[in-house]
Order: structure tokens, then C-alpha cells, then sequence
């Protein structure tokens, strides 16, 4: 039998540090046979219209999403949220402030490499990106143009890490904050990726139980950049800590694929996953039967 890929709930456009538009994103994910796509662009939810249009002739269901970005006890911490309402107030008027600290780190970083001799970097990073969002991966990109890196792995551990030329410490948002912004916009949070912290066991539950107690929903087992042994790590956590379980690729475009669309592997068994009550999804396996029938 045809098995569908499972639902991909995060995933990154050119809007933020992705490399496709959301059309060409939503096309390929299609084309993949993704049914259910979540566009999570890192601060911002501008893709999303366009995400939605090109979706719909596809009979594709896009999930309206965002990456938040968060400081929690120092470190920064990722929050997606899903199934929200891009239109409400409350989150814009916090993503917007999250903006303005890009926007911000954007020229000190420009700066700071200027300072170590790499002229310009500002100026690259910004051609690279849709002109809404300078990030890290646009400079990375644009310093591996210059030659000074062989790929945006090592860019990172040479320049863009804490205490790196071109490093520069923000303070993001809350927990308590992106959390509540979510679910103002009637949305529901996931911790993602949760591997990539390096948290201690110790530290990981207080980060699970203070995002529980905020009304944070899932976690996500399945990533792109999870290993097998990581994707049962978190499962585990997610039941002992009575959370819902999501899957996402974190997609960035296909020159950098971790993991290619369609490929998701599925929750482990136990999980209960994210999408359970999902009217999206009770419509897929309602056309995914008929058609079978
Ligand atoms: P920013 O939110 O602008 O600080 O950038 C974070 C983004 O940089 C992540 O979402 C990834 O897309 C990318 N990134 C972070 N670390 C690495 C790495 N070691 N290698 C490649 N990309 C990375
Ligand atoms: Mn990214
Ligand atoms: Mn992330
Ligand atoms: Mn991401």
C-alpha cells in the first residue's frame, strides 16, 4: 500500500533564510506529495499569503506557521507555532519587535567583520536575502562566496558562534512571551529541534516543564536534523512530559537538504501527534480512502 508522507510542519522560504518563495516551496513540497505543509519562516509570517494561494489549485493544506526566535537562560531557543492566525495583533506587534533586533544585529554584524577586514558583508548578506530579514545564513552564504569559508558549516564555526568575528549577542524574545504570542493568535507552540540545545537532562526538563506550565503544546521529535537515536530520545520526553509530538524537515531549500521533502520519517509509535484533531488531516484520510476505494 502507499503510504502518504507524514504532515511537514516546518519549513523556511526566502522571506526568511530558505532559498525557494513560498510558491516554489509549496510547489515542490506537492510534488513530493506533502499534503499538509507548514511554512515557519523565522520572525515573520509574510510568506504566508502567498504560501496559501499557491497551495490551494494544488489541493495541498498549508498550516499558517512561524519560528520564533527565543533567549531562555542564555541560550536561544526556537519556538514554532502552528495553525495561528497571522492576523492578529498581538504577534505582529511581537514579531515586529524581533525584527527590529535583526535588523539591528544585521549592521552591527556588517561591523564587527568589517573590523576583522571583511568589507562589504552587510551589503552581500542583504543581496542575498528578499530584503524583509538579514540573518546569519545570508552572511554565511555571502562569506562563502568571498572564498573565506568551504561551506556554511564551518562559516558558522569560524565566524558567526559566540565569540566569532562576526558574532553578535542579542536578547530575543521570552518563552513566556512567543508563547503567549501563539496562542493570542490562536495557535498552538512546539519547542523545535530540541537536540541542537545541548541541554543537559536536567536543563531540558526545566525547559519542557516551564513550556508546559505557559500552555506550550508539542515537541518536536522528528527533524531534519534529528539522528534515530535523537527522534526516540525526544519521543520519550515528549510522553514522560505529556506533550504532543510534531514532524518537521526545517527545510532551507534543496542546495541544503538535511533532509529533501517527502522524506520525513514518521513519529515512533506512543506519540500523540501534534495533528490529531486536525480537520486538515481527517480530510486527507477521508480523500487518501476514497481514492483508495
Ligand atoms: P539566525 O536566526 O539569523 O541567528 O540564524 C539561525 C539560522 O542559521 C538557523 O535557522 C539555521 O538556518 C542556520 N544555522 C545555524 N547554525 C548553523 C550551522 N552550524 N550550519 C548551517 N546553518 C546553521
Ligand atoms: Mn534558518
Ligand atoms: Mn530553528
Ligand atoms: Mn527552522
Amino acid at each position: 500500500m502507499h503510504m502518504n508522507p507524514s504532515p511537514d510542519l516546518h519549513t523556511h522560504s526566502h522571506i526568511s533564510d530558505g532559498t525557494l518563495s513560498p510558491t516554489d516551496l509549496v510547489q515542490r513540497a506537492a510534488a513530493a506529495g506533502v499534503q499538509v505543509l507548514a511554512l515557519t519562516d523565522h520572525d515573520t509570517t509574510d510568506g504566508l499569503q502567498e504560501a496559501t494561494a499557491a497551495a490551494r489549485p494544488l489541493g495541498l493544506a498549508l498550516i499558517a506557521g512561524v519560528e520564533i526566535s527565543v533567549t531562555w537562560n542564555a541560550r536561544t531557543v526556537h519556538i514554532v507555532g502552528l495553525h495561528l492566525d497571522p492576523a492578529n495583533a498581538q504577534l505582529q506587534q511581537g514579531l515586529a519587535g524581533l525584527m527590529a533586533v535583526r535588523a539591528w544585529r544585521a549592521e552591527a554584524m556588517g561591523r564587527n567583520l568589517a573590523k576583522h577586514g571583511i568589507e562589504n558583508a552587510y551589503e552581500g548578506a542583504k543581496a542575498l536575502s528578499s530584503g524583509r530579514l538579514i540573518g546569519r545564513t545570508h552572511f554565511a552564504r555571502f562569506l562563502v562566496s568571498q572564498g573565506l569559508a568551504a561551506d556554511t558549516g564551518s562559516v558558522f564555526k569560524r565566524f558567526l558562534t559566540p565569540r566569532k568575528p562576526g558574532h553578535v549577542a542579542v536578547e530575543w524574545a521570552t518563552l513566556e512571551a512567543a508563547v503567549g504570542w501563539i496562542r493570542a493568535a490562536g495557535g498552538q507552540a512546539v519547542i523545535a529541534h530540541p537536540a541542537r540545545y545541548g541541554l543537559t537532562r536536567t536543563r531540558m526538563l526545566a525547559l519542557l516543564g516551564e513550556f508546559r506550565e505557559l500552555g506550550g503544546a508539542a515537541l518536536e521529535v522528528v527533524t531534519g536534523s534529528h539522528s534515530r537515536d535523537e527522534v526516540f530520545t525526544f519521543a520519550r520526553y515528549a510522553r514522560e512530559q505529556r506533550l504532543l509530538a510534531s514532524a518537521g524537515s526545517d527545510y532551507h531549500g534543496p542546495e541544503n537538504p538535511w533532509v529533501e521533502l517527502g522524506r520525513l520519517a514518521r513519529l515512533p509509535d506512543g506519540c500523540q501527534p501534534i495533528w490529531h484533531d486536525w480537520p486538515e488531516l481527517s480530510e486527507t484520510v477521508s480523500v487518501a480512502r476514497s481514492a483508495a476505494g
